[in-house]
Order: structure tokens, then sequence, then C-alpha cells
């Protein structure tokens, strides 16, 4: 496939008097990784959300492949979330009874995905982010890094075709938070998917392809203007 995988054009969106989203548009190509950087408020979150189709905005539209998003009814944007996308928050949100390996598989076996196997799969991505060691630990038990690395491994277990991160090292170290960074655009890369990434980490160059600026709702991209 060439051209976007993802694309929006002209989103608004405001939350009372404030408008969040102010005619942004954006792009990710299949396989890219586009870091999203910016002040605080100046809408970052809110575009990951109306991309990623857990938030709706008030005009403009939003194009996954064939599929018009704002356009689908909720259970439909839900269905496409759960069968395309992959999702990594600042904290991890692993479920607190679960062991990792548990946590990983989980997405799997909501899908249907018998035990044995769905765990085998968790087990190969634990793995791959540098963490087999405590698969068997709670979420309680393990760091801050460790439990990133096993939020990372479990939104790619399902193969989404986009992954989106929103300040996925915020709550980590530096020298912590860059190797999650490494170990994320490596895995997603290795996945296929495509990385939709809101950081403030400032050596963001070296994990993504393209970076783009929000400034008052509105979107830049800085590797286009620095051509
Ligand atoms: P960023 O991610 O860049 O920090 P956000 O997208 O979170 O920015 O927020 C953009 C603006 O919209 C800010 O002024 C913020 O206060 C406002 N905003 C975001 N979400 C909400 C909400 N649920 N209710 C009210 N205001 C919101």
């Amino acid at each position: 496939m060439t051209g976007p995988l993802l694309t929006a054009v002209d989103l608004h969106k405001s939350y009372g008097p404030t408008a969040a989203l102010a005619g942004a548009s954006f792009s990710v190509a299949p396989g890219e990784v586009v870091a999203v950087m910016g002040p605080s408020g100046s809408g970052k979150s809110t575009l990951l959300h109306c991309l990623a189709g857990i938030a709706v905005p008030d005009a403009g539209s939003i194009t996954y492949r064939d599929t018009e998003l704002t356009g689908l009814s909720d259970a439909r944007r839900s269905a496409l979330r759960r069968s395309d996308f992959g999702f990594v928050f600042q904290f991890g949100r692993l479920v607190p009874e679960l062991t990792c390996v548990e946590n990983v598989a989980l997405p799997l076996r909501l899908g249907g995905t018998r035990r044995r196997a769905a765990e085998a799969a968790a087990r190969a991505w634990l793995e791959r982010l540098e963490v087999a060691d405590i698969a068997a630990k709670r979420p309680g038990e393990i760091s801050g890094g460790q439990g990133q690395r096993v939020a990372v491994a479990r939104s790619l277990v399902t193969s989404p075709r986009v992954l989106f991160a929103d300040e996925p090292t915020g709550a980590l170290d530096s020298l912590n938070g860059e190797r999650v960074m490494e170990l994320l655009t490596d895995a997603a890369r290795t996945a296929g998917a495509a990385v939709v990434l809101v950081t403030h980490e400032t050596r963001v160059a070296a994990y993504s392809d393209r970076e783009v600026v929000v400034r008052d709702g509105v979107v830049r991209d800085l590797t286009a203007a620095a051509r």
C-alpha cells in the first residue's frame, strides 16, 4: 500500500469556549513513526484521541484506509479500534490482579484466542521488550520502566496497523525513557505498525521518521519546514 494510512483534514474540536483543535491536519503512512510535539495544552492529546477514534471532532474528516471514522457508529469505531489500533499511555494501565504475561495476553484472550496460544505470543513479546524475566509478576511488583515495556508488549500483541502512544515515557527517568522509546519504535517497526507518538523526549529525532509540532490546535510539519 502506498500513500497515507490515516489522514485527518481540518479538524476542529472545542471544550466549551476552549478550542483544542482549530484546523488541524495530519497524516501517517504505513509503518511510519511520527513524533507529535508541542507545548502543554496545545492540543496534542485531543489530536491523538480524534485520530484513534476515542474522541469525535466537531468538524473535519479522518480517513483510515477507505473508512471515514467520523461517520461510524460508536460500536463500529470501537470494533475498528480493537482490531487495527494499539495504545500505550503515560501510565501503563495494566490490570493489577493479572500477571505481566496475562496482561499482555489479555487483548488476544478478549478476541477469543485460547490461553496457551495467547500466552505464548505474550511471552514472545515480553522477550522482545527485554522483560521476559518478570512474566509471572504482578504490576505492583515491577518498576515503572518495566511496566511500560509490558504495556508496549500488550499494545503490539494484536498486530495493530497503528500504534498510538501518549507520553509513554512521561513518568520515567530519562535513561529508562530513552530505552523504552527505542524498544517501542523498534518493536513497532518489526511489527510493521505505524506509530503516532506524543512525546516531550528531546532526542525524539533518533526514533522517529518525522516530527510535527502542535501549536494552538494547529499542526506544523517540522521535517517538511526544514527541507
Ligand atoms: P496537550 O495534549 O497538548 O497538553 P490537550 O489536547 O490535552 O493538549 O488540550 C488542549 C486544550 O483543550 C487545553 O486547553 C485543555 O485544557 C483543553 N481540554 C482538553 N481536554 C479537555 C476536556 N475533557 N475538557 C475541557 N477542556 C479540555
